[in-house]
């Protein structure tokens, strides 16, 4: 990997002394740093100034308020895994925050980044010389998508595993920013463009998550495929949440990461509520996630494969989720 570019580093104290630094042109806001300096060293950005948020107070917090858990963007994936407030209520959150890479990327990446993880993929995340030699793409430096040379749209995928858990479990945010803070539901931080995935403006950044108590029997959890079962990013990743009633569906969410430049909540999942989960309605679901999920050949993995592999683990999940505890 090359040697970093020069760069000003400040470490603001305050939401509003680093939302004004991040205003300024071509400033990057930094926590852990485990997917932005990787992305530095291989010269896909190049920002004048980083603004690290870890030096702000409270935003390494985890508080409970009337049940309602609020995570500080700045606590790191294994700091949370291993909070046992958040063990005992949101058990599926710590085990999807332990699927993320290794013990030693946990203990620095931080929830914050892995909401705000850029997009990726296979001809974006190379060294400077690799893409050079390959021609830069739409995202950075070229003119041509090589996953779709025809259109004029960035199809990198977004691979964070918290979010669709986050998704199903309904978590706000709280965006910070030179107005003041904002709160916004969690799907309203995505777009679905790989190359401007975040829909945060200047000066604004991520500071707080908002998750709200979840409601008595709430069954969750969070599946992933991935090529090292050990470290790697999703293939594909699906998070469900579903209550019982009686033995049929009275509620049923379910989110996928890995396969759209966003994580994104299931559309029709209504459908199935007030039903047995048999296999009728497994087939149902199998059918929404391969009409929802665009996976492209933004891996080294077969983009059809993606497809066959979300619609597989979300069958298994929500039977899983269908038994007894
Ligand atoms: Fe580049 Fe296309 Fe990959 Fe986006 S999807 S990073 S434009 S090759």
């Amino acid at each position: 990997m090359a040697t970093l570019h020069e760069f000003v580093l400040h470490r603001p104290q305050s939401l509003g002394d680093a939302a004004t630094l991040l205003a300024e042109p071509d400033a990057r806001a930094i926590a852990g740093g485990t997917d932005l300096v990787t992305n530095l060293r291989h010269g896909l950005e190049r920002p004048r100034t980083l603004v690290d948020l870890g030096g702000i107070p409270g935003l390494d917090n985890i508080t409970m308020n009337d049940g309602a858990l609020t995570l500080g963007a700045c606590v790191t994936l294994a700091q949370l895994a291993m909070e046992p407030r958040v063990q005992a209520l949101f058990p599926a959150l710590c085990a999807a925050a332990k699927s993320v890479a290794g013990p030693g990327h946990r203990s620095t990446a931080t929830v914050g980044g892995n909401l705000c993880l850029d997009t990726r993929c296979v001809y974006y995340n190379q060294s400077e010389w690799w893409r050079r030699a390959h021609r830069y793409c739409l995202k950075r430096g070229g003119d041509t998508c090589h996953v779709a040379p025809q259109g004029d749209h960035c199809h990198a995928a977004f691979s964070g595993d918290l979010a669709p858990l986050l998704l199903v479990l309904g978590a706000e945010l709280k965006i910070a920013g030179t107005t003041g803070p904002r709160a916004i539901p969690l799907e309203g931080l995505y777009r679905e463009d790989g190359a401007a995935h975040l829909t945060l403006g200047r000066g604004e950044f991520l500071a707080a998550i908002r998750i709200p108590a979840p409601r008595p029997g709430l069954r969750c959890g969070y599946r992933k495929a991935r090529s090292r079962g050990a470290i790697d990013f999703p293939l594909a990743g699906v998070a469900a949440a579903l209550e019982l009633d009686g033995g049929r569906a009275r509620a049923l969410r379910v989110a996928l990461t890995g396969t759209n430049s966003r994580p994104f909540l299931l559309a029709g999942t209504g459908e199935l509520e007030g039903k047995a989960i048999d296999a009728a309605a497994l087939a149902k679901l199998d059918k929404l996630v391969q009409k929802q999920v665009k996976p492209m050949r933004t891996t080294v993995t077969a983009s059809n494969y993606r497809r066959q592999v979300a619609a597989v683990l979300a069958q298994r999940l929500v039977r899983e989720l269908v038994q007894p505890a």
